[in-house]
C-alpha cells in the first residue's frame, strides 16, 4: 500500500507533538490534538518508524493502516485520516475519553463486574471480534488493554484498539507465528497453529478476569512465572476460585466460560455461536425494556424518505456521515441496536423487515410492505455487492435525526481538501471512500464558500 507525503499534519491539528499523551504503546505515542478549523478533538497515535528496522516489520505496519481502513463498526475505533512524514506515520483516530477497560476494572467494588454489566460488555467484544472474523481479520492480541470506553458515562460503549497483530485470514486456514499476550494468548497460538478461534478463547479470559478480578491462568501482574501461566494455558487448568467471588457467580455464565476456554479450537464456538450462549442471551439484555426493540418514528421516517434522496444527496450524506462526532450519534446507535437483531454489527435485509414491518405497523406511517423495506435496503447500501447495512451507511440515511452543525461542514470540506492525505484510505477498495474521492474530483473547482452553500442547499433540499 502507498502511504505518500503530503501535507504536513502540523498544519491542520494543533498538538501533535506537544498534545497532552493519552497513552504509550509499542509503537510509539498517543496525543490528544485539535483540529484546527474546527477545534474537535481527536487521539493521533503517532508511529514511529525509526522502530521499524526490517521491511516485514513496514508491512505490518501498513497492514494494521489497511485493516483500520476497512472497519466500520460501533465497538472498533474508527481511524480518520493517515498522515505520513519522513520519520512517522500519524494516525487520526476517534477520541475515547472514557478511558481504559483495565482501569475501570480496578474501579469496581472488590475489583470486578456485576454479571449482567460484564455480559454488556462481553456482548459487545463479540459484536467486534465478530465482525472482524467476518471481514476474515484475526486480531490475536485481545486483551482489556484493547478495549477503551468512548466516554465517562456510566453506560458508555466499548471500543477495540490496536490492531497492530491481526491479518487477514482465510477462513480455516491456520497460521504458524505465535503471537500474543501471556494471560489472553490461546493454547493453539503458544503451539503454533492456530486460526480465528484463538481470539473466542482470549474473550473467555476476559469475561473470567472481568467477573473475579483475576485472569484464570495468571500472568496479568500476578506472581506465577511465565512457564506456569504458560503451562496452565496448555492444560486449559483453570478453577473457579476464591469460593467466595464465584459461589455468587451464576452457572450459566461458568459454563459460558467452560465453553469459551476449551484447549481444542475446533470444539470453541465461533464468534455467532458464542454470542448466542444462554449467559449472555440472559444477562446482556436484562437492562433492556421492550421499548428498547421498537424504532423511534422519526428515523423510520427518515429511512423512508432517505430512498427518494437524488445519489448525489446520499452521496453527500454519506461524507457527512463520517464528521459526525460521537455524541451527535448516540441516539442513532440505539436505534442501529435495534436493527441489528443477530448482533452483527450491520444490519441485514431480513431484520430490517423484520423491525420496519412491525413498527411502520405500530406506529403513525401505515404498514410498509416488504418491496418497500427492499427499496429502502437498497437505497441504504452504498456497495450493491454487499449484503448487510454498514454503520456509517445507516448514520447517512438517518443524517436527518443528526444536528448536522458547522464543524461537519468543515471538517467534510477539509477531508475532501486536495491536499490531504487519506490516500491510504483511498487506495483500497472500499465504495464509501471511492464516493469521497468522487465528490472530490466533482468539487476540485469549488473552494470553501462553495462547497458550504452547495451542501446546505443539497442537504436542505430535494432534488
Ligand atoms: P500500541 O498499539 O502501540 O500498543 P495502543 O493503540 O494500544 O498502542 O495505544 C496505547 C494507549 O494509548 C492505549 O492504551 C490508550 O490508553 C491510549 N489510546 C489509544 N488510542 C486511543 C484513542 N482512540 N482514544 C484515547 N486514548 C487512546
Amino acid at each position: 500500500m502507498e502511504v505518500p507525503f503530503g501535507k504536513p499534519i502540523e498544519e491542520v491539528y494543533d498538538g501533535v507533538q506537544t498534545g497532552p499523551v493519552l497513552g504509550s504503546g509499542i509503537s510509539g505515542v498517543v496525543r490528544l490534538v485539535t483540529h484546527k478549523a474546527t477545534g474537535v478533538k481527536y487521539a493521533v497515535k503517532c508511529l514511529d518508524l525509526g522502530l521499524v528496522d526490517t521491511e516485514a516489520g513496514l508491512m505490518q505496519l501498513r497492514e494494521e493502516i489497511f485493516i483500520m481502513c476497512q472497519l466500520d463498526h460501533p465497538n472498533i475505533v474508527r481511524l480518520e485520516e493517515v498522515y505520513e512524514s519522513h520519520s512517522e506515520i500519524y494516525l487520526v483516530q476517534e477520541l475515547c475519553l472514557g478511558g481504559e477497560l483495565f482501569d475501570r476494572l480496578d474501579e469496581q467494588p472488590d475489583y470486578h463486574y456485576t454479571e449482567a454489566e460484564c455480559a454488556r460488555l462481553i456482548k459487545q467484544m463479540l459484536c467486534a471480534v465478530r465482525y472482524l472474523h467476518s471481514k476474515g481479520i484475526i486480531h490475536r492480541d485481545l486483551k482489556l488493554e484493547n478495549f477503551l470506553f468512548s466516554s465517562s458515562a456510566q453506560d458508555s460503549e466499548l471500543k477495540m484498539i490496536d490492531f497492530g497483530l491481526s491479518k487477514h485470514f482465510r477462513y480455516g486456514e491456520i497460521h504458524q507465528e505465535a503471537v500474543g499476550t501471556p494471560y489472553t494468548v490461546a493454547p493453539e497460538v503458544i503451539r503454533g497453529r492456530y486460526d480465528e478461534r484463538c481470539d473466542i478463547w482470549a474473550i473467555g479470559v476476559i469475561a473470567f478476569l472481568l467477573l473475579s478480578g483475576d485472569p484464570p491462568f495468571g500472568g496479568c501482574g500476578g506472581s506465577e512465572s511465565l512457564m506456569t501461566v504458560r503451562a496452565n494455558i496448555l492444560n486449559g487448568s483453570f478453577e473457579f476460585e476464591p469460593a467466595e467471588i464465584w459461589d455468587l457467580v451464576s452457572p450459566t455464565a461458568k459454563e459460558f466460560i467452560n465453553t469459551l476456554l476449551v484447549t481444542n479450537p475446533k470444539l470453541r464456538p465461533t464468534a455467532t455461536v458464542a454470542q448466542n450462549l444462554t449467559w449472555l442471551e440472559e444477562w446482556a439484555h436484562r437492562s433492556k425494556t421492550d421499548s428498547d426493540n421498537i424504532l423511534n418514528p422519526n428515523v423510520v421516517r427518515a429511512l423512508v424518505n432517505f430512498k427518494e434522496f437524488s445519489d448525489m444527496r446520499k452521496l453527500l450524506c454519506e461524507v457527512l456521515s463520517f464528521t459526525l462526532l460521537p455524541e451527535q450519534i448516540k441516539d442513532l446507535r440505539k436505534e442501529f441496536e435495534t436493527l441489528d437483531i443477530d448482533g452483527s454489527g450491520e444490519i441485514s435485509l431480513l431484520s430490517l423487515k423484520q423491525v420496519l414491518v412491525t413498527n411502520a405497523g405500530a406506529g403513525s406511517l401505515g404498514a410498509l410492505t416488504e418491496e418497500e423495506v427492499e427499496d429502502i435496503f437498497n437505497a441504504m447500501r452504498v456497495k450493491k455487492t454487499e449484503t448487510r447495512i454498514r454503520w456509517h451507511e445507516f448514520i447517512a440515511a438517518g443524517l436527518s435525526q443528526c444536528e448536522v452543525d458547522d464543524r461537519n461542514l468543515r471538517l467534510a470540506f477539509d477531508r475532501l481538501d486536495n491536499d490531504h492525505k487519506g490516500v491510504s484510505i483511498k487506495k483500497q477498495q472500499e465504495l464509501h471512500y471511492n464516493t469521497f474521492f468522487s465528490i472530490q474530483r466533482y468539487f476540485d473547482w469549488i473552494r470553501y464558500l462553495h462547497f458550504y452553500i452547495s451542501i446546505y442547499v443539497l442537504i436542505s433540499f430535494p432534488i
